[in-house]
């Protein structure tokens, strides 16, 4: 290893420890954690934000007048300026909570496509989405008479820049593509690609799933319309993920759905609105999911984004280079702008059996489609083994991924 590498990896042992499941041994081997892409683990300061709120904060939000109940809303709400600083967005009205990526687009789908679509009309989306950035949209297409765009990406898995100014048109109502994709890694050229919608005119929206834990996000220089992530992917907990929409968007959009915190007045005539963002967030929100996913952001903060990326980085060029040296394994997905995902298949052998082996050396990896079907589809198989990489993996666990494929091939004979 390089000077520079190895003082990373210094870095990177640092960070380990704050992660108590690191030290678990399956099979009484040491972890060897590679499903980041699929969730990612939690530091101790988020495990505690989450415990120390029910220890002594918990109480129901924006209602009652007494003291828990005024710590627990300014808890909730701190949380919601942290995250709205965390991705530059220009207020806190433009911050909704919500479970995660999955349920921010069906807030989109419902509440701006759908009242917006006409028979005819068009979404573009790309040819490697996560599904939850396809069924919504197709939910919202069936029921409106309108059609899914897609756009093409090479062999590479690199969006087709051309193709995609191509397939807009004056009945493009919406843009909806990932930061980074899920399957593949790549990175795509999110600001090139906004600019040319904006200039036809057309609204885009960002999944960035696979994006906030490994870049930096800045909602206002990209000038995205809406920014959906998960707090789960990004060390925070599972059930608390974010939409950011611009108030201008936002502010014209019917609630999605109804019940106590959303409304102002309630009588059998007629029910008047909660302002932004409160109008979208009905009935009692994930409160301490809130708040650990603050702690996750802080703690992010605290290691700095240069750093991380920079260590990131590092070790996916080291595990692309191991893996293309391994006899019979194929990677999927080699973009130029690629993000710390390695999905790959090795000739003659299932993703399952290779996961389930890999997973008897302790090492986790994920084997299967990755919710996105027609990604697979477009490189011609079925499922592919993905090690996604975080902040806290190492190169000796590439080392032991390397490994447990040499133990496949030796069990399986190729
Ligand atoms: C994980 C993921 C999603 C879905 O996130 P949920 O937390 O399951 O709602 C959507 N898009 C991408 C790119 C993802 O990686």
């Amino acid at each position: 290893m390089k000077r520079i590498d190895l003082e990373r990896e210094d870095l990177v042992r640092v960070w380990r420890h704050d992660f108590p499941i690191l030290d678990t041994r399956p099979n009484g081997k040491p972890l060897v954690y590679l499903d980041n892409a699929a969730t990612t683990q939690k530091p101790y300061r988020v495990i505690e934000a989450e415990a120390d709120y029910y220890r002594n904060t918990n109480s129901n939000v924006h209602r009652g007048v007494h003291w828990l109940a005024e710590r627990a809303t300014e808890a909730y709400e701190r949380s919601r300026a942290t995250v709205a600083k965390f991705i530059h967005a220009a207020d806190t009205s433009e911050i909704i909570f919500v479970r995660g990526t999955t349920e921010a687009i069906n807030l989109v789908a419902h509440s701006f496509a759908r009242p917006r679509l006409q028979p005819g009309d068009e979404i573009v989306i790309s040819a490697i989405e996560h599904h939850s950035n396809i069924v919504p949209w197709q939910l919202a297409c069936e029921q409106t008479g309108a059609t899914l765009k897609v756009v093409p990406v090479d062999d590479t898995g690199t969006l087709d820049v051309r193709a995609f100014e191509d397939l807009l048109s004056p009945r493009t109502k919406l843009v909806a593509l990932a930061h980074v994709s899920n399957a593949l890694g790549t990175i795509n050229p999110i600001k090139r690609l906004i600019d040319i919608a904006h200039k036809h005119g057309i609204p885009v929206l960002l999944d960035g799933a696979q994006a906030i834990a490994h870049v930096p996000v800045d909602v206002r220089s990209l000038d995205c319309d809406f920014y959906a992530f998960s707090g789960h992917k990004l060390y925070g907990p599972t059930g608390i993920g974010v939409l950011y929409g611009k108030a201008k968007w936002l502010g014209t959009m019917p609630p999605w759905q109804g019940g106590g915190d959303m409304i102002r007045t309630v009588s059998f005539e007629k029910t008047t609105y909660n302002e932004l963002p409160w109008k979208f967030e009905a009935g009692t929100p994930n409160i301490a999911g809130a708040i650990a996913l603050a702690a996750a952001i802080d703690y992010i903060g605290s290691l700095g984004f240069g750093a991380i990326e920079a260590c990131e980085h590092a070790l996916l060029e080291h595990a692309t280079d191991e893996l293309q040296r391994v006899d019979g394994v194929r990677l999927i997905g080699t973009a130029a702008e690629k993000s710390g995902i390695l999905s790959f298949v090795v000739d003659g052998i299932h993703a399952h059996d290779v996961g389930s082996i890999l997973s008897d050396a302790g090492v986790a990896v994920r084997a299967g489609h990755h919710c996105a079907m027609p990604a697979m589809a477009r490189f011609n198989v079925p499922a592919t083994v993905r090690a996604s990489l975080a902040l806290y993996n190492t190169h000796e666990e590439i080392d032991a991924l390397v490994k447990g494929l040499a133990r496949v091939k030796e069990l399986f004979g190729s």
